[in-house]
């Protein structure tokens, strides 16, 4: 599969161009970015014959397959509906877009067209969350009581540009953070959140847009979901609890990029710390990204994967600056 890169980003450098690599013929032709010297420089330090600051110069070579979009989030919905008129399948950053209008938008674009479209919610294809889904699927914790997502880290330097000061951009934790919340809570209950209570406020980074939230979501079976997000936290770390009626899961560290972390389960037999795979989240999510392409299965995430995170990340914003409780609008052509 040859690929264009539309962003020459952090995550494209750091992961994403190695993930492409890892797979079976994956050649990355194009990078795109809206400032051409930026492009030539991502191209020469990732080896990539070819650089344009036109979207469509990279959309017209007949060679390329698909597309891999990170550019800030405001471009997204842009770039996608491009790139599926041009007849891409199209991996998409997080999230999709900035309304639920436009992602939905997309899915429907990418659905009318044919092509394959997936959302980069890497954390669905980390073995720890495999496994802890799979202790709640097979019922070794019993009904699920409450799950607990602690995702409050302490953001680099090198990313505290747009995240921190640029709304239009999509800045801000929620539309950072929540969404991977809310696809790792859906994919691990196998339930949607219904609705949400929630504050926001600023702890030291934020400028013009949140740098903290909590929120709390009802899902339908009855379990509770409190979400902690934060730029903020030197220490604090990440991780899920899950509590059910015949046990605890207590993962710590799991909600970062690389294979890592703990996972320990107390039933009435015991505590036990629960193994799991540590392969790359990436090449993992690329990989299935590309059978899926080939009509082998499902992306590990799809658009409509997308369109759901974003909603719970929506209302969770509103809730916090309504002070209201907030109904999650999934979109009626989702
Ligand atoms: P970056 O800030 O690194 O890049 C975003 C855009 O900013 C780039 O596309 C680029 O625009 C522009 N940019 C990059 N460097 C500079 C610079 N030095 N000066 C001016 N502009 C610059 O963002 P991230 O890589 O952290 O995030 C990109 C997207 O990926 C977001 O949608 C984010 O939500 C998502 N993301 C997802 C992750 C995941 O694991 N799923 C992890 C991290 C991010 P241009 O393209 O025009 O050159």
């Amino acid at each position: 599969m040859n690929w264009a890169l539309i962003g020459a980003s952090t995550i494209a450098g750091q992961y994403i161009a190695d993930a492409i690599r890892a797979q079976a013929a994956g050649e990355i032709i194009w990078v795109v970015s809206g400032s051409q010297a930026r492009a030539t420089s991502f191209a020469d330090a990732h080896g990539i014959a070819n650089t344009t600051s036109d979207l469509d110069q990279a959309l017209q070579d007949p060679r390329v397959d698909a597309v891999y979009i990170s550019s800030t989030n405001e471009k997204h919905h842009a770039q996608a509906l491009a790139a599926i008129a041009a007849g891409k399948h199209v991996l998409c950053e997080k999230p999709l877009a900035t309304t639920l209008v436009d992602a939905i938008d997309i899915v429907g674009a990418a659905n009318a067209a044919g092509v394959m479209f997936a959302t980069n919610h890497h954390l669905r294809c980390a073995g720890s969350i495999q496994a802890i889904a799979a202790l709640v699927a097979d019922g070794t914790i019993g009904q699920v009581l409450s799950m607990r997502i602690f995702h409050a880290v302490h953001l680099p330097e090198h990313l505290r540009g747009w995240r921190l000061d640029n709304p239009v951009a999509g800045g801000g934790v929620i539309p950072d953070l929540t969404v991977h919340n809310a696809d790792v809570a859906r994919f691990v209950l196998g339930e949607d959140p219904q609705n949400v209570s929630a504050q926001m406020g600023v702890s030291g980074m934020g400028q013009g847009v949140e740098d903290s939230a909590m929120s709390v979501w009802m899902m339908p079976s009855g379990a509770m979901v409190l979400s902690h997000d934060s730029f903020t936290h030197p220490f604090a770390k990440s991780g899920i609890e899950v509590h059910g009626t015949k046990g605890s899961i207590i993962a710590k560290g799991v909600l970062g990029q690389d294979p890592e972390g703990t996972i320990e389960l107390t039933t009435k037999d015991g505590q036990q710390n629960i193994p799991f795979a540590k392969h790359s989240l990436y090449v993992e999510t690329v990989r299935r990204f590309v059978q899926a392409a080939a009509g082998q299965g499902a992306p590990a995430a799809t658009g409509l994967d997308g369109v759901k995170s974003l909603a719970v990340a929506l209302a969770v914003r509103e809730a916090a600056r309504s002070g209201i409780r907030q109904k999650i609008d999934y979109g009626d052509r989702a």
